[in-house]
């Protein structure tokens, strides 16, 4: 594994140069000396690289690599004739960094398609300045239209702008299909609703490399987004779908998390479906959220996952589009 350079988060620097920046406003613009002017654009570059993050990088063989730390995890294969195909951009806060990243792992190779798994910031902060180098952006056609719109979800403040036309991608697809990357067979399917109702998967058979999309997340228990139309019933559906896609061998990529393998998929596929039968049977009985949180559907798992809380309301609240006839 090799550590790439890391930025500098808020320094001391910034602090105090916060400080003289407060008391020097005060002053006419015209005041400002060529050194005062030299020392403000260090300080906003610095500002710039505060948010920055520290990105790794794994190789998997066959020109393929891992980008670890951007806000997802982005996998990276550079085809015989030197195109490179990224799945996933990471955070848009992120994205000077990933860029800088792929630039150094791929010798300079031009990203010719970039996917996006499905429509969340983590999977989709390089399509600004991937999309305006003409890159070919590549997702289900429900991503691209949840890109279209403003989402503001009912569980957070946080309000999701539509992405500018240029960062929207530009091929879709509604079931599944295989496309030639520059000599690389690339094979692609829909998971229908699970995760969202735009996720994929992403296949490299000849190099037998799985990546599994929102549906996989390997580090703690995901965000089950029903607002754009992820339920836990579907999450339990695509992960059956990618176990059908999957051999032994395969190495398989979450969108974050350590890879995993079959065995661990097996694993995911067995603890949501245990879960969607206690939450699904609660629900069916008119329990309320209160009562299913009570009853603790995830209780084994939460030594290795963390607090489910989140993770039940979410679960319980994404049944109601599918267990009640008149929603
Ligand atoms: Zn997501």
């Amino acid at each position: 594994m090799i550590i790439m350079k890391v930025l500098s988060p808020m320094s001391e620097f910034n602090i105090s140069f916060l400080r003289v920046l407060a008391t020097t406003s005060k002053r006419k613009a015209k005041e400002l000396c060529p050194s005062f002017t030299f020392l403000l654009a260090l300080f906003f570059l610095s500002v710039g690289s505060a948010s920055a993050q520290q990105l790794s990088t794994q190789d998997l063989g066959n020109s393929l690599t891992l980008i670890n730390g951007a806000g997802a995890n982005i996998l990276v294969k550079q085809s015989a004739n030197g195109d490179v195909l990224v799945v996933d951009g990471g955070l848009a806060e992120n994205a000077r960094q990933t860029l800088a990243t792929i630039s150094d792992v791929t010798g300079n190779g031009p990203v010719t398609m970039l996917v996006n798994t499905h429509w969340h910031p983590e999977q989709t902060g390089l399509n600004q300045q991937l999309g305006a180098q003409g890159a070919i952006i590549f997702a289900h056609e429900n991503t691209r239209q949840w890109l279209t719109t403003a989402i503001s979800r009912p569980w957070e403040s946080t309000k999701f702008a539509p992405l500018p036309v240029s960062a929207q991608p530009t091929e879709t697809f509604f079931h599944y299909g295989n496309l030639d990357h520059g000599g690389t067979d690339v094979q692609y399917g829909y998971l229908r609703q699970a995760h969202t109702d735009g996720d994929l998967y992403i296949y490299f058979p000849n190099e037998n490399v799985l990546h599994g999309g929102g549906v996989l997340s390997n580090d703690g228990w995901p965000l089950m987004d029903w607002w754009t139309g992820g339920w836990i019933g579907g999450l339990v559906d695509a992960l059956e779908v990618l176990l059908e896609v999957a051999n032994d061998d395969t190495v398989i990529v979450p969108a974050n998390g350590p890879l995993m393998d079959k065995t661990d998929l097996q694993a995911m596929r067995d603890m949501y479906d245990t879960i969607f039968q206690r939450i699904s049977s609660g629900f069916r009985a008119a329990n309320s959220i209160e009562v299913t949180l009570s009853e603790m559907p995830t209780a084994e798992f939460k030594a290795r996952w963390g607090d489910p809380e989140q993770f039940v309301r979410r679960a319980h609240e994404s049944l109601i589009p599918h267990y009640t006839p008149d929603a």
